[in-house]
């Protein structure tokens, strides 16, 4: 798919802000400082779409961008614990969960995981909520460039076999990197089949 168009739709505090849309949705999510702003400008062409910051957590908003006038790219905070952890050392907005559950529209999650770390409890516990609440998702994996050699496989085939514990068919497995821009083509390419589906 190439990228023609990309604009910001709106920022949206809560769910009921979201506007009501027809159009296929595509949200990313994952820890603070995963890359999701940088994966999110290298995806769409973009310097500058979602504001990369090095400050975790500073996107407390669902944003909303309309790609190529036929799906919507959805920027969701990064997620914490409350509602599938007891820990509350991050907080896990409510309307993000109300988004994720309710959003009839919204196609797949990519939900981000560091490739340069070893599986994190908060993103296997996330992932086991989508899969609980059959929501659809994807995994991508970041930061490709900075991992030592084997190191991305090695962290992938850990947090698969975390998954498999409590899941009998693994998600699709992207790797990306902001930096080389690679894995731009398969996701993409999934996207733009998603979308049609
Ligand atoms: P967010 O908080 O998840 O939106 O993360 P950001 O996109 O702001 O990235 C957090 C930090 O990681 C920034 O310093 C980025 O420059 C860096 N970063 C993000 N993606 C990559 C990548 O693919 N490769 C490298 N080397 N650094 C990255």
């Amino acid at each position: 798919m190439n990228i023609k168009s990309a604009e910001f739709i709106t920022s949206c505090p809560d769910y009921e802000s979201v506007p009501d849309s027809d159009i296929p949705e595509f949200a990313f999510i994952g820890r603070s400082n995963v890359g999701k702003s940088s994966l999110i400008n290298m995806l769409t062409n973009q310097k500058d779409l979602a504001i990369v910051s090095s400050k975790p957590g500073r996107t407390q908003m669902i944003n909303l961008f309309l790609i190529n006038d036929s799906w919507t790219l959805v920027d969701l905070p990064g997620y914490g614990f409350a509602k599938i952890s007891k820990s509350k050392q991050e907080e896990f907005h409510e309307f993000v969960s109300e988004y994720l559950t309710s959003r009839e529209q919204l196609r797949c999650v990519f939900v981000l995981i560091d490739s340069k770390i070893p599986p994190q409890k908060l993103d296997l516990e996330f992932c086991q909520w989508l899969m609980e609440c059959s929501i659809p998702f994807v995994l991508v994996f970041t930061k490709t460039d900075r991992a030592k050699k084997g190191g991305v496989e090695k962290n992938i085939a850990a947090f698969t076999e975390a998954m498999s514990e409590w899941c009998d068919g693994l998600p699709r497995i992207y790797q990306a990197s902001a930096k080389t821009a690679s894995g731009r083509g398969p996701l993409l390419h999934f996207i733009d089949q998603a979308a049609r589906a």
